[in-house]
């Protein structure tokens, strides 16, 4: 075997359907007493429900802050961060995908308080000890243990609402995570494990959630998949899938999980080469691949109608070059060197929704 490190991000998880009524709990147990929810816009209607399962275990709401934000903009979190001094509030709950989780763990990271969290999509950024900040248009991204929520609550009854096209480029979005894991410079025998679990959940269960909405088994099978592939995100180093999104997010204000989406087979193609086992071992975790893996990954995007051209999101053709630019001068890891005429191909069919290059070494 090869020589390898495995470091453990430690946050208590709780898992199952109807563990939100375990909030009050776990609150005591984080020894606070007064929370703080965070939600996004879209999810404010919550709060009402967990004034009431707070009360039940005699826990009185401080506050809430309905406001979260993609990409977690710095005025966000300050107006978040006076809210919680001006409600006295001892901890944060963040409910909903990664918008709320994201303010969880600035708001956390910079007052102290304890961040418990309720996922509600496939993002996986509970799993992460990593923060994406916006200031003034741009991102920046850091990593610190303590940025890593304290407490994880997957409760599938809070996501039977997630409409299936969020679940569908949420659920791509987490395969993502471990697929990068596996070739990842730092992965091991374990994260390979979870991470190939979590592939394999989320291929089985997104097509299941697509054509029956209100599979309760599927969606908690999905949300068990995400748990998996986002433990692998915060154990392992990213590579040029992540590294491409993060700077197409950033710089053109894409949407997060769906421009994951449209890149992921341009990515797997180009990395193809230079990991014929890794692709052997993905071809197996996917329903239709016939030995191949991306033909696998092709499959299910189709199946699920899964969204395939960045133009599509508001990208501009002439803004090719420039993510060309920025993808190549920032250097990072990756199974294949990056070529900048192939990194150009790549963006450029994403970008018009062409198929992957089928890419030789
Ligand atoms: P999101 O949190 O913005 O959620 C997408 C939409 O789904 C929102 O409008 C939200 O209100 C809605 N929604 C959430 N739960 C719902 C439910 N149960 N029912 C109905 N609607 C629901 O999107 P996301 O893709 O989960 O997260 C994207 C953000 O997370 C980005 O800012 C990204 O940078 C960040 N992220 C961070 C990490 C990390 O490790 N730091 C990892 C992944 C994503």
């Amino acid at each position: 075997m090869e020589p390898f490190e495995y470091n453990v991000n430690a946050s208590r998880v709780i898992f199952g359907s109807g563990s939100v009524n375990q909030l009050p709990l776990e609150i005591t147990k984080v020894n606070c007493s007064a929370p703080l929810i965070l939600l996004t816009p879209r999810q404010s209607t919550q709060s009402d429900k967990f004034k009431t399962i707070l009360a039940s275990g005699s826990i009185q709401l401080a506050g809430v802050f309905p406001n979260a934000t993609m990409h977690t903009p710095t005025h966000i979190t300050e107006q978040a961060v006076q809210t919680l001094k001006d409600t006295s509030a001892d901890c944060v709950v963040s409910v909903g995908g990664g918008s709320a989780i994201g303010l969880g763990k600035a708001v956390s990271i910079r007052t102290g308080v304890p961040h418990l969290t309720i996922p509600t999509t496939y993002s996986g950024s509970e799993m992460t000890p990593i923060l994406g900040e916006t200031h003034e248009g741009t991102k920046t991204t850091r990593s610190d243990k303590n940025i890593l929520p304290a407490t994880v609550i997957y409760d599938v009854d809070l996501t039977m609402t997630l409409p299936p096209s969020t679940c569908v480029v949420s659920g791509v979005n987490a395969i993502a995570h471990a697929m990068e894991a596996l070739y990842a410079k730092n992965t091991n025998p374990i994260i390979s494990l979870l991470a190939c679990d979590g592939v394999k959940a989320l291929a089985e269960s997104l097509p299941r959630i697509v054509s029956e909405p209100s599979s309760r088994p599927a969606r908690e099978r999905a949300l068990y998949g995400a748990w998996l592939c986002g433990t692998c995100l915060g154990s392992t180093s990213m590579a040029l899938h992540h590294k491409l999104c993060h700077t197409l997010g950033g710089s053109f204000g894409l949407k997060h999980a769906e421009t994951h989406t449209i890149v992921l087979p341009h990515a797997l193609s180009y990395n193809a080469p230079a990991i014929p086992e890794l692709m052997a071992k993905l071809a197996t975790l996917f329903p239709d691949s016939q030995g191949d893996a991306l033909k696998g990954l092709d499959s299910l995007l189709s199946e699920l109608n899964a969204p395939r051209a960045l133009k599509d999101l508001g990208m501009e053709e002439e803004n090719i070059d420039n993510a060309t630019n920025i993808a190549m001068t920032n250097r990072y890891a990756n199974p294949r060197d990056l070529e900048r005429e192939s990194i150009r191909e790549l963006i450029r069919r994403a970008w018009s929704g062409e198929a992957p290059r089928v890419e030789g070494l």
